[in-house]
């Protein structure tokens, strides 16, 4: 073991910046708070204005350094521009945080192809337009880390509702998270992927409201229970840290034994 390695400052990020997408509520306000509180300098991107405004606030009450910048992830000269803003800001990119997405859950025979252009623009391109303009930053500077955010829906069928741009995008953000990790392995970039199970946010309170959905999903989980944004923030925090510093292409599920029957 080399001295330099100190399990207890794993977890610290002082020194180190990040930028997180669709940070204004749910897991990517979880993330950029946990973020900053261990004590990276945080760019919190969504295209709700309001939304990321409060996380930033949220962050700087608890001494945190944060800013807010209005994004929407499927407008590349958008991303770059904010991109490039934090850049110049705070001198270099070293983490982001792939997280914004949306789901239109329909029937397939119902599904029009705009609502499906819409869930792809958002959660597979928009993922590949900041992947490369955090990279422009990081292939340069030799180092960095990206993770984006999956689902348990990118590495099942499914069953419960229909679904499928959502689980279709997100198997491609598995496949997109491997592709990335060893195009930019040489440049010391590592890029993974969380693969959540159902997560107490707002992006799944209709699906909250259906009578017997939460005991289905409790039955079908080991551990017998939703996710909280907590349970998954630690998992991308282990990802974006030294201790996982030879981990790379991986997609972590954080599904309570889910994806393990
Ligand atoms: P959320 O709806 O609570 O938050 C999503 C945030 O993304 C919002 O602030 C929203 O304004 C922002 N956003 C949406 N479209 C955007 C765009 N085009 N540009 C910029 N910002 C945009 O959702 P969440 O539950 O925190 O989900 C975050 C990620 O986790 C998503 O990728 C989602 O697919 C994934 N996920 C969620 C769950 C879950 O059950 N909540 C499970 C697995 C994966």
């Amino acid at each position: 073991m080399t001295a330099s390695f100190q399990p207890a400052r794993v977890f610290d990020f002082h020194g180190k910046t990040a930028v997180v997408t669709g940070g204004g509520n749910g897991i990517g306000q979880g993330v950029a708070q946990a973020l900053a509180l261990a004590g990276a300098k945080v760019a919190v991107f969504d295209h709700d204005a309001q939304a990321a405004k409060a996380t930033c606030e949220r962050i700087q009450a608890q001494g945190g350094e944060a800013w807010p910048y209005t994004v929407d992830v499927t407008q590349e000269a958008q991303v770059t521009a904010a991109m490039q803003s934090f850049h110049d800001h705070v001198g270099h990119i070293d983490i982001l945080i792939n997280n914004a997405g949306i789901a239109i859950r329909r029937a397939t025979l119902e599904l029009s192809v705009a609502d499906w252009q819409k869930v792809l623009d958002v959660n597979l391109t928009g993922v590949f337009i900041c992947a490369r303009a955090a990279a422009r930053f990081m292939v340069p500077q030799q180092s960095g880390c990206i993770v984006n955010t999956a689902s348990i829906m990118g590495l099942s069928g499914g069953g419960l509702y229909p679904n499928i741009s959502y689980q279709s995008t997100k198997g491609a953000v598995v496949n997109l998270t491997r592709a990335l990790a060893v195009e930019w392995a040489s440049a010391k970039v590592r890029v993974n992927a969380i693969a959540p199970t159902w997560v107490r946010t707002d992006f799944i309170k209709p699906l909250l409201a259906q009578e017997n959905l939460v005991q289905r999903i409790e039955a079908m989980t080991p551990l017998a229970r939703l996710a909280d944004t907590e349970d998954v923030v630690g998992p991308i925090l282990f990802l974006c840290s030294d201790a996982a510093k030879m981990i790379t292409g991986h997609t972590l599920p954080v599904d309570g034994g889910f994806l393990a029957q």
